[in-house]
C-alpha cells in the first residue's frame, strides 16, 4: 500500500475519488484494441485493473510496446493499493515492470500470469516485486475494495473475473472471457457465481466487447481440438500448425492429436517453449506432458510422424513460419505438408500473412486457413450470445462497455438496452466517469500520454523521435555541411534513403546551395540553417517529389556553430 503525495510533483491536477462514488478511468482500451488499463477508485482509495500494453502501429517505427500512462498513478490523491490482474495476457499483464519503475506496489494475480510476470520483470532487472497469487472463489480486501475472484474461461489459463464490492455500489470487471465448457482440464466459468454476483445487485458492469459483431457462440476448445485431430489424421505428411504461443490449451490438444496419430511434436519458437515452462510450472493442472522432440531430432522420424508447431502466425519476419516459408530456416517446406493456421488473421497483418502462407503453398503444402473443412481455431471471446448472458446473469444498474473499438463498444451498449439495462455509457480512454446508485455522469477527459518502448529506452513519442524515425523511413535523411570561408561558402551535402541520381543531385545541390548562401552570408546562424533546410527539401521536393529530414552543420572561420 502506497500513499501517494498531493499534489503531483509536476504541478498537473490530482485526481480524487470523492466519498460514495464509484471513480473509473480507463488509461486504454476503450475506443482501441489492446493496452488494458482501468484505474478504480472510491473514498480516496485506488486500485490499478489490468496493466496492459499493445503493440505499436505501423507508423510507430522502431518501438516494440506502447505503454500506458503510468505517471498518471503519482497523481492520485490519498492511497493507491496496487494492481488487480485478470489473466495473463500482455495487453493485460505487459505494463507491470512500467507501473513499478513509477510505483512499488503489490500485485495480484492469478499465478499463471504472475509467472508471465516473473519473466518479464527479470527482463527488466526488476527483482523482489511482491507478486501476490490470487485463486477463484478466493477473496480480498484492500481498503475499501472487496474482491471475490471469479473463474472464466478464454484462451490462456487461470482467468479471472473481478467482482468487487465497495461503499458505492458493487461492481463487476469481465476482464476477457468466453463460456466454454470444454476447455482441456475440466476449467468451468463460473456462471453461478456470476448469477450469485448479480442477484446480489450490480451497480456497474464493465464487460469485454472485442466479439460483439460475431453472431451466435464462439466454439469450444473442445471442437477445435477434435478438428486439429481429425485434420492431422488426414494429413499424408509433416504438419506445421500456426498458434499464439499464450494458448496453450491448443498446444494441449496438439500433444494429444499428436499421441493418437503415432507423431512426435518439435515446437519451433523461443516463446512458445517459454509459455509451456512457464504453464507445467504455474498451473499444474494442465496436463503439458507430450511427445516432444528437438529440432536436432527431426531428420530420425519420416514425415508422417511430426508435427511442428510454430510462432509467426501474423507473418511476422523473424518468426518461424516466415522464416520457413522464404527458406531461411533449416526446416524446409516439402510436397505433402500441411500448414494448419490455428489463429485469428489480425486485419492489418494480412499482406504479410498472405506472402507468408504462399511460402509454404509454393513449396507444395496443402494450406488450411480457415475453419473448413475442420475447426481449427476459436477466439477466447465472448460472441453475441455469450456476451447477451451475462448481462441478463449481472443485470447491472450500469453498463459500460469495454476492450474495443468505439463501434464494437457501440454495439455492445445496444445489446445492453437490448437487455433491460437502464444506464448504458459509452466512454473511451480518458474520459474520467463517477457513478452512484442515483447518476452515472462523466467528469470529463483526463490528459494522458502513452509513452514507447524501444527495446531499451522509454519514452514519450518525442522524446524517442518517433515522429523523426517514421519521417526518415519514408522520406530518407540529408545532412548538409555548410562552411562559411572568408570569400566564399562551401556546401557539401550526403543523402541516405532517398534517390539521388546516382549521386548527381547531391553534387547539383551543394553547387546551388553554395551560391544560395552566399547572398545571405550576413544572416544569423539560426536563419542560415533553417534556409538551408527549406532550399534542401525544395530542391528534393521537385526532383524527386519526397520532403527529407535535412540536418545542418554550419561551420563559420573554420568553427562548428
Ligand atoms: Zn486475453
Amino acid at each position: 500500500m502506497l500513499q501517494t503525495k498531493s499534489p503531483s510533483a509536476d504541478n498537473h491536477p490530482v485526481l480524487v475519488a470523492p466519498p460514495g462514488k464509484l471513480t473509473v478511468l480507463p488509461l486504454g482500451g476503450l475506443g482501441s484494441i489492446g493496452m488494458n488499463n482501468m484505474l478504480l477508485g472510491c473514498d480516496g482509495q485506488w486500485v490499478l485493473l489490468d496493466a496492459g500494453v499493445k503493440f505499436p502501429d505501423k507508423q510507430e517505427i522502431g518501438t516494440d510496446l506502447v505503454v500506458p500512462d503510468v505517471k498518471i498513478l503519482s497523481r492520485l490523491e490519498g492511497t493507491f493499493h496496487g494492481v488487480v490482474l485478470t489473466h495473463g495476457h500482455e495487453d493485460h499483464i505487459g505494463a507491470v515492470p512500467f507501473v513499478l519503475k513509477e510505483q512499488w506496489v503489490p500485485i495480484w494475480g492469478p499465478p499463471f500470469a504472475l509467472g508471465l510476470i516473473q519473466n518479464r520483470l527479470r527482463e527488466h532487472d526488476i527483482h523482489n516485486a511482491q507478486l501476490r497469487p490470487t485463486a477463484p472463489g478466493n477473496s480480498l480486501k484492500l481498503g475499501v475494495f472487496d474482491f471475490q475472484f471469479l473463474r472464466v474461461t478464454h484462451s490462456i489459463p487461470d482467468c479471472l473475473s473481478l467482482a468487487i464490492r465497495t461503499p458505492a455500489g458493487n461492481m463487476l470487471f469481465t476482464g476477457d472471457f468466453k463460456i466454454d465448457g470444454g476447455l482441456p482440464c475440466g476449467t468451468e466459468f463460473d456462471a453461478a457465481g456470476y448469477k450469485a454476483f448479480g442477484d446480489e445487485g450490480v451497480l456497474l458492469l464493465m464487460a469485454d466487447s472485442t466479439n460483439i459483431q460475431r453472431a451466435g457462440r464462439t466454439l469450444s476448445e473442445a471442437t477445435v481440438a477434435q478438428g486439429l485431430l481429425d485434420a492431422i489424421s488426414a494429413s499424408p505428411g509433416r504438419v506445421f500448425i500456426g498458434m499464439f504461443s499464450s494458448n496453450v490449451y491448443r498446444l494441449h490438444s496438439i500433444f494429444r492429436a499428436a499421441e493418437k496419430t503415432g507423431r512426435k511434436v518439435c515446437l519451433l519458437g523461443r516463446s512458445l517453449k517459454r509459455y509451456l515452462e512457464v504453464a507445467r510450472k504455474h498451473y499444474p493442472k494442465l496436463n503439458l506432458s507430450g511427445p516432444i522432440i528437438r529440432e536436432n531430432d527431426v531428420s530420425r522420424y519420416n514425415p508422417s510422424e511430426l508435427v511442428f508447431v510454430c510462432t509467426g502466425t501474423q507473418g511476422e519476419s523473424r518468426a518461424a513460419l516466415a522464416r520457413i516459408s522464404s527458406g531461411n530456416h533449416r526446416i524446409s517446406v516439402q510436397q505433402g505438408d500441411t500448414l494448419l493456421m490455428s489463429a485469428r488473421a489480425i486485419p492489418g497483418n494480412l499482406r504479410e500473412i498472405a506472402a507468408m502462407v504462399d511460402g509454404f503453398s509454393r513449396g507444395g503444402a496443402h494450406v488450411q486457413s480457415r475453419n473448413d473443412p475442420w475447426p481449427i481455431h476459436t477466439s477466447g471471446h465472448a460472441a453475441y450470445e455469450e456476451l447477451a448472458d451475462v448481462l441478463r446473469w449481472i443485470r447491472p444498474k450500469i453498463f459500460v462497455p469495454v476492450h474495443g473499438t468505439r463501434t464494437f463498444m457501440e454495439d455492445h451498449a445496444d445489446l445492453a438496452e437490448d437487455c433491460g439495462v437502464s444506464e448504458v455509457l459509452v466512454i473511451e480512454s480518458g474520459e474520467l466517469l463517477r457513478a452512484t446508485q442515483s447518476e452515472v455522469r462523466s467528469d470529463g477527459l483526463v490528459e494522458i500520454e502513452q509513452t514507447y518502448y524501444d527495446g531499451s529506452r522509454w519514452g514519450s513519442r518525442s522524446s524517442l523521435g518517433i515522429k523523426e524515425r517514421n519521417e526518415m523511413a519514408h522520406n530518407g535523411a540529408i545532412a548538409v555541411c555548410v562552411q562559411m570561408l572568408p570569400n566564399r561558402v562551401l556546401a557539401h551535402v550526403q543523402a541516405e534513403g532517398i534517390w539521388t541520381d546516382g549521386g548527381q543531385l547531391e553534387q547539383d545541390v551543394a553547387g546551388q546551395l553554395s551560391d544560395y548562401l552566399t547572398g545571405l552570408r550576413q544572416l544569423s546562424d539560426d536563419t542560415i540553417r533553417q534556409e538551408t533546410r527549406l532550399f534542401v527539401r525544395r530542391v528534393w521536393r521537385q526532383k524527386a517529389g519526397k520532403k527529407p529530414l535535412v540536418f545542418t552543420t554550419l561551420i563559420r572561420s573554420g568553427e562548428a556553430t
